[in-house]
């Protein structure tokens, strides 16, 4: 068996097992099977070993087994093939003007309730930088940057993260077992570890994980931005890039040289506007490559507050 075979043997396995769960009545309700059962043969049942999500071995009925209907084995693993796959032709970017930040947080409430996360957790955050003594300070949206040359997809011990033929980079949650070499290789602190029970949202308990959302999410693994690629999937431009009111996202497909402003819905060249505008990315001297691109804060059309109540006024500098 080749690499590829056994990778979707297991996965298969994993995927059915998953799907496994204990019917109303049992013992342990709520656990899920993720290894494997040996049976014993009783007078009038079947008796079954099982290994839980928290490790404890349970000998069950067969009879209170069954499969959870909620999507099912096929629609999981079609979620999980074309998450994957990513979307062809396709090579997305993002351009993020740093003299039109506010500081609004917009962009990550609504990345927030999208994926369901708890207020502390961030796919997005948005950072107060000052370069040097002398100079104003501003405001720096930070996602993860999708890298070309990614260094956390290549640490992960069980092809849990990866990068898609679109770029982007996404987490498999069902697969991370949560050893963090991910977070450990990311020079942009881009990952984070979800260290409790996620946040409790109606109707997702119904939901099939869906690696492009990563939602439901999943204690003990890891979670970043996904360049929203379930709006990509929609065509629509992501959660962030849309909510935001102040014009700072650019996005788009650089194989067609094309972003649009998520709020001016105005596009232009991807090429231009980073040459024209003196974009950058992120410590090029890595040679990650990002995807994700600023222009840097220069003739700031707003004032600079700061979190207090001291106002820098720009305007006239
Ligand atoms: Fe990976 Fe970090 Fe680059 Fe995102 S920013 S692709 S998490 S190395």
């Amino acid at each position: 068996m080749n690499r590829e075979e056994g990778n979707t043997n297991k996965k298969t396995r994993r995927n059915f097992l998953k799907l496994l769960g204990f019917g109303a009545g049992t013992m342990v309700t709520g656990a899920a099977l993720w290894s494997g059962c040996s049976t014993t043969s009783a007078e009038d049942s079947t008796k079954v070993t099982a290994l839980t999500t928290d490790g404890q071995l349970v000998e069950v009925d067969s009879t209170q087994l069954s499969a959870k209907t909620s999507g099912g084995v096929t629609e999981f693993s079609e979620l999980q093939e074309r998450g994957r796959e990513g979307l062809a032709g396709k090579k997305f970017a993002m351009v993020i003007d740093l003299s039109k930040c506010r500081n609004a947080r917009m962009c990550m409430a609504a990345c927030q309730e999208a994926h369901h996360l708890h207020p502390h957790q961030h796919h997005i955050n948005v950072l107060r930088m000052q370069d040097a003594e002398h100079t104003q300070p501003y405001f720096m949206p930070k996602p993860c940057y999708h890298c070309d040359n990614p260094p956390c997809t290549k640490v992960c011990p069980v092809d849990a993260t990866f990068k898609r033929q679109d770029g982007i980079v996404l987490i498999d949650n069902e697969r991370c077992i949560g050893c963090r070499f991910c977070v450990a290789a990311c020079p942009y602190s881009a990952r984070v570890f979800n260290w409790l029970e996620p946040k409790k949202v109606e109707g997702d308990e119904n939901l099939v994980y869906d690696v492009e959302l990563n939602v439901p999410q999943k204690k003990g693994t890891i979670s970043k931005c996904l360049f929203s690629a379930d709006c990509l999937r929609r065509g629509e431009m992501p959660y962030c890039v849309r909510a935001c009111p102040n014009g700072v996202y650019w996005f788009g497909d650089i194989n067609e040289d094309a972003v649009t402003n998520g709020a001016t819905r105005e596009t232009v060249s991807f090429s231009e506007l980073i040459r024209k505008n003196g974009g950058y990315t992120m410590l090029e001297e890595l040679g990650t490559k990002p995807q994700v691109y600023y222009l840097p804060p220069k003739d700031r059309a707003f004032p600079f507050i700061f979190e207090g109540s001291t106002t820098i006024d720009n305007s006239h500098s």
